[in-house]
């Protein structure tokens, strides 16, 4: 019964166009990559796919952290971190994150996580019980979405970016303790929440603000140190989530914040406690990661991802101008991620595989990730792209553009 029902449901998402496929590389993430195929042979592609936005994960230096840490600790952590999965190399790594963050959270002290994802549920159900309501953007990332469904808080989202909604929902809550949620940089579309205007909509309706900021963290700010940094914001009232599989390259997360909210996540947190730590060598790696990324490397990258994002915008911009009935939608972004909107399921599917014959890799993203109608190739630039791979992704987008009319 239950194989006839799954395979039913599998041919009703090969039916919508929804059903997804991974695709095996043979090498490390750098954008000219080598794949199998179908048929088991080899096949190398240029991808756009990665959330690698400085190249780190190839880095050499990261990567000889790596095995220095191995060495030294081991390469797993063998046990949760309350019981004796945790070691001097998370603390060295929590203590510079609270460094890295204490000027926009004064005193804040820092938690790390095997997963940004286990961090989210972590403090969506830690702080989220019933004397809390949970206020969150309706784009908001998946584990975000989960945390606050996981909780035993009442959950409100909000239209997207609508502040005017949220603050009349925070107007009329009567839980003593409120918490707003939302993703920094959006992930799907590559656009900034106005993180300004919600910590002051925090700070007057006596709510905390937590911020996800998966893909700002390294990228944006000065030295890198994400959204908060980028905005000078300042407030104890912050809960800031990074992750260090993204910019990073490499693996985890962290929390930092007030140190009762984090000694509380470390009491409470469910995804904390009842998992195996993140393997001390990567905690050890990821020291070195912050440096990379707070240094003068780090700043050349992201100077160098800016340019890069910037050529695409300009050649996008004249693709769907030459070729407004497509209705290709450019993105509001200013960041490496650069969703073109496309519309249908159907529409983005074949635009995915027009540029997979060329060998560009560029994944397609459909509903349930994104809302319905606005299925799209998701594009993220990173700094170890070339002047010539963004003008090759353009020269491919232009093709299918001219072959869709
Ligand atoms: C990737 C991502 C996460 C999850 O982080 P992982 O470390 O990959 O589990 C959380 N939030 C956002 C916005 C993300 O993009």
């Amino acid at each position: 019964m239950l194989i006839e029902h799954l395979s039913r449901r599998l041919l009703e998402l090969e039916e919508k166009g929804l059903r997804r496929q991974r695709r095996s590389a043979e090498s490390a993430s750098t954008p000219w990559r080598r794949v199998r195929t179908a048929e088991g042979s080899t096949r190398a592609m240029l991808s756009f796919c990665s959330n690698d936005y400085l190249g780190l994960a190839t880095h050499p230096g990261l990567v000889a952290a790596v095995g220095e840490g191995a060495r030294r600790f081991g390469a797993g952590s063998g046990a949760s971190h309350l019981v004796s999965g945790h070691s001097v190399a998370h603390d060295a790594l929590e203590e510079e994150l609270a460094r890295w963050m204490s000027p926009h959270i004064p005193g804040a002290r820092a938690l790390s996580f095997s997963t940004g994802y286990m961090a989210n549920l972590a403090l969506l159900t830690a702080l989220g019980d019933s004397s809390a309501a949970i206020f969150a953007d309706k784009l908001n990332h998946a584990s975000l979405i989960d945390g606050a469904l996981l909780s035993k808080a009442p959950l409100q989202r909000y239209a997207h970016g609508r502040l005017d909604l949220l603050s009349l929902h925070l107007e009329r809550c009567t839980q003593p303790v409120k918490l707003i949620v939302t993703d920094a940089v959006f992930s799907m579309d590559g656009d900034r929440a106005d993180l300004p205007t919600l910590l002051a909509l925090a700070e007057a309706n006596d709510a905390w603000l937590v911020v996800d900021d998966a893909h700002g963290f390294g990228v944006l700010g000065e030295q890198g140190r994400g959204s908060l940094s980028h905005f000078s914001l300042c407030s104890e009232r912050l809960i800031y989530m990074g992750t260090l599989g993204k910019a990073a390259g490499l693996a985890g997360a962290f929390v930092a914040a007030h140190p009762v909210v984090i000694e509380w996540l470390v009491q409470a947190g469910r995804t904390y406690i009842y998992t195996t730590a993140q393997p001390p060598g990567i905690a050890h790696a990821a020291c070195t990661g912050l440096k990379l990324i707070a240094g003068h490397e780090g700043e050349a990258r992201r100077a160098r991802l800016r340019r890069l994002v910037g050529a695409l915008r300009d050649r996008m911009a004249a693709i769907t101008g030459q070729h407004p009935r497509l209705g290709w939608l450019l993105p509001a972004s200013d960041t490496p991620i650069q969703p073109l909107v496309v519309g249908t399921n159907a529409a983005a599917m074949w635009l995915a595989a027009a540029l997979d014959r060329q060998g560009l890799w560029v994944p397609a993203i459909r509903p349930p990730t994104v809302p319905q109608g606005t299925a799209r190739l998701r594009i993220t630039l990173s700094a170890s792209h070339s002047m010539e791979d963004v003008d090759a992704l353009a020269d491919g987008l232009a093709r299918a553009a001219g072959r869709m009319q």
